[in-house]
């Protein structure tokens, strides 16, 4: 059978692989599709937590084909999506019940095998059945999931005044949850018009274009919204000087949210003074774990919508096309399947 392979000095190639065997536990997915995100990228250059050669894809939607000894709560035949996420539930991290930050993270399509490939291998456990949702809209439950985290850790007060910089798919799909969980407004900035208008569309009160050179002027629009700041700011594009401008336009008390991937050598300049003065909050969200359950009731309940985010289709032969897309500010997600069997 087929999938993606990174292999050291990003490279990639499709090959032919054993078919894998699900093991006690354990279910067989045929794939049915997978989300590219910009994870994907880092991972092929050696970033995050690649580990070579791997089989990339972490927002899987498959089909149960067949099942491990013992293996429960899915049946063959079913459509589900999976929480990537592997956790040893041993170390010091999962000990204390935080195991996002596990010593021994596991994540499927980032250090193990994922889904750009026709078949995959997931712990029964970890799937999700979707029932008759449309693979189309369940794809997205991954990085809602991620977005589900991301609200946790705001923790919003109601009828909060929410700035959102970024609409990739991950500021998109934020800027809906975030009106569910205390947002009485949202306003989203970014630099390609067509994404704002989809913002616009899928609820955003506010839009504001951003240069991509001169992100900070913006600034003086952005003021004109929220004179006194914004409750939260939410850096969602992975620039640090997205990053130094979030900072000054956080109402004081607010809190900054670092969402966005940054290189992880990028540094940003910010003033302790005014972290100290009007007493800022930092705070990170990273990835997700046990959040796709309360992914797929928001895309299942239309919270979160997903109307003109998927903009390309491709076969897995055609991942540089997939890499490109990432660069390309007309597209919003990539999807990839494997030729049908
Ligand atoms: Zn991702
Ligand atoms: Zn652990």
């Amino acid at each position: 059978v087929k999938a993606i392979v990174f292999r050291e000095g990003s490279n990639w190639a499709v090959e032919e692989v054993e078919t894998p065997k699900p093991g006690p536990g354990e279910a067989l997915l045929k794939v049915i599709q997978t989300g590219v995100c910009g994870t994907d990228e880092h991972l092929l250059h050696g970033g995050f937590i690649a580990k070579f050669p791997l089989i990339p894809g972490h927002e899987m939607v498959g089909q149960v084909v067949e099942l491990g000894a013992g293996a429960e709560g899915v049946s063959i035949g079913d459509n589900v999506v999976v929480d990537n996420t592997v956790l040893c539930g041993e170390c010091n991290a999962c000990r204390e019940g935080k195991d996002l930050f596990c010593e021994n993270f596991g994540s499927l399509g980032c250090n193990m095998p994922g889904g750009f490939a026709e078949f995959v291998v997931v712990r029964a456990s970890k799937l999700y059945p979707i029932g008759d949702l449309s693979p189309d809209v369940a794809v997205f439950a991954e990085p809602t999931a991620c977005a589900v985290h991301g609200v946790d850790v705001l923790d919003l007060p109601p009828a909060s005044d929410v700035l959102i910089f970024g609409a990739g798919p991950t500021g998109l799909i934020l800027s809906q949850l975030l009106k569910t969980a205390g947002a009485a407004r949202v306003t989203v900035a970014a630099p390609t018009q067509s994404k704002l208008d989809v913002a616009r569309d899928l609820g955003a009160n506010h839009t504001v274009r951003i240069s991509r050179e001169d992100p900070a002027a913006a600034v003086e629009e952005l003021r004109a919204i929220a004179p006194s700041g914004f409750d939260a700011v939410i850096e969602a594009t992975g620039s640090p000087a997205v990053l130094e401008l979030a900072v000054p336009l956080t109402k004081t008390g607010g809190t900054v949210m670092v969402y966005g991937v940054a290189a992880a050598d990028a540094q940003a300049s910010i003033k302790p003074y005014e972290i100290f003065s009007r007493e800022l909050t930092i705070r990170g969200s990273f990835a997700q774990t046990h959040c796709i359950g309360r992914a797929l009731f928001a895309l299942q309940t239309g919270r979160v919508r997903t109307e003109g985010l998927i903009t390309s289709r491709l076969g897995l032969d055609e991942f540089d096309r997939a890499i490109h897309n990432l660069h390309d500010s007309s597209e919003i997600k990539t999807i990839i399947a494997a030729p049908a069997a």
